[in-house]
């Protein structure tokens, strides 16, 4: 096979052939429509795949607008202020201006080690510290689980337990992961899943709320479904956003789920190739943080600082071969539209994030790629970084 016919992605739709015969079934039903039995199924199918007992799930069109009715639900409001990860994708930054809140983006770190793309808690402490101070205390916090890996909860939950701030846990990227045996999707007061094309399974777009709180989960409901009141007629007490799943979609999500574990393992596989493939050269594949189980979403290179080679030449090396690689996301704090929102970071002119992007690349990670295939994207990864970093071999 020749990289020229055949284009590598990074993480492209996965499926196991039994998608077809859920949406076959929603054909027969006539639920071509986004209130079919279809939803409640891959709701409960998703509570038993993620390990979330005693949660309820929002199946939604999007993990945006999980996020976005995460914070409704939190009493998010105009002036609010909201700490979010400030190393995310911004998707789950925006819904804090759909909201006309006020982000505050938290830097990731610390730089060393497998956490380095996580929430800082040192960071976080800092600025919890500096808003009580100042009488501006977030309503809410957006913590992302990144590349598949958790944040650090244990260290990152008592900061915020001691000012009684909420968690809306984006984890969009790391449906099946689990920190210290508790599954992602599980720590804060809601959790947020996408199921977008290039998630650890889709349904070719979509999203769901979790929570254990029925009275959140009520509103999330509600609010999702244009507010419609419980009445014989349209009555709408609040506000409604149209953001359901349609039962096309939800069909396809249930056929995926049943290989959410084969697709965690062969991730995982794909990520231990890497790591064993660039045993020694000027880069290393991050990999599980203590006590966090990461379903390996993408494989993430973090290049040495001594190493030659940017981020932008891996990524235009592999391009020629017709491999899709991708920098890291680019920090909240950086991006245009986020340019009048407060950053903060550990220590004052040190931005972890930053250093990150400038070194991180993520990888063809795809849980379909076949080993062979693998074997090009190291041979090329490795010849890349021997070529530009002057190594030996
Ligand atoms: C994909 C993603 C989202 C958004 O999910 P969509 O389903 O694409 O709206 C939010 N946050 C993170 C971290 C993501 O990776």
């Amino acid at each position: 096979m020749s990289r020229l016919e055949s284009r590598i992605y990074l993480s492209p739709p996965h499926m196991n052939g039994l998608e077809p015969l859920g949406v076959q079934q929603v054909f027969e039903s006539n639920w071509v429509a986004p209130a079919g039995p279809q939803i409640g199924q891959f709701e409960r199918d998703l509570m038993q795949y993620a390990a979330l007992d005693g949660y309820e799930a929002c199946a939604l069109s999007s993990g945006t607008a999980a996020i976005h009715l995460g914070l409704r639900a939190l009493g998010v409001q105009p002036g609010d202020r909201v700490f979010c990860s400030d190393l995310t994708f911004a998707g789950g930054a925006f819904p804090i201006l759909y909201e006309c809140a006020v982000p505050v983006f938290i830097d990731s770190g610390p730089a060393d080690g497998d956490w380095c793309a996580q929430m800082d808690p040192a960071a976080l402490e800092r600025a919890l510290r500096e808003h009580a101070a100042a009488g501006i205390l977030p309503k809410a916090v957006i913590i992302a689980d990144l590349y598949g890996q958790s944040a650090p909860y244990d260290r990152l939950l008592p900061l915020l337990e001691a000012y009684g701030i909420p968690v809306l846990e984006d984890a969009a990227e790391a449906l099946g992961a689990h920190f210290r045996g508790q599954p992602c999707g599980s720590f804060g007061r809601i959790g947020a899943f996408s199921f977008n094309g290039n998630k650890i399974i889709t349904s070719s777009g979509g999203g769901a709320a979790v929570t254990a709180d029925p009275a959140l989960m009520q509103n999330i409901r509600c609010w999702s479904n244009q507010a419609k009141a419980d009445a014989p007629y349209y009555l709408h007490e609040a506000l409604g956003f149209n953001y359901r799943l349609s039962s096309v979609c939800a069909a396809i999500g249930s056929g995926q789920l049943r290989t959410l574990r084969a697709h965690i393992a062969r991730r995982r596989t794909i990520r231990a190739r890497y790591t064993e493939a660039l045993a020694g050269l000027p880069g290393q594949i991050l990999g599980d943080p203590p006590g966090c189980q990461s379903n390996a979403w993408l494989s993430v290179l973090r290049l040495e600082r001594s190493c030659g080679v940017t981020p932008e030449t891996v990524v235009a090396t592999l391009e020629r071969d017709n491999i899709e690689a991708r920098r890291a996301w680019y920090p909240m704090h950086c991006q245009p539209i986020f340019r009048d929102a407060p950053y903060v970071t550990a220590e004052d002119g040190i931005s972890q994030s930053e250093e990150f992007f400038r070194r991180g690349v993520c990888l063809p990670s795809g849980s379909a790629m076949p080993d062979q295939v693998l074997g090009e994207v190291t041979d090329r990864l490795k010849a890349v970084l021997r070529q530009n970093c002057g190594v030996q071999g």
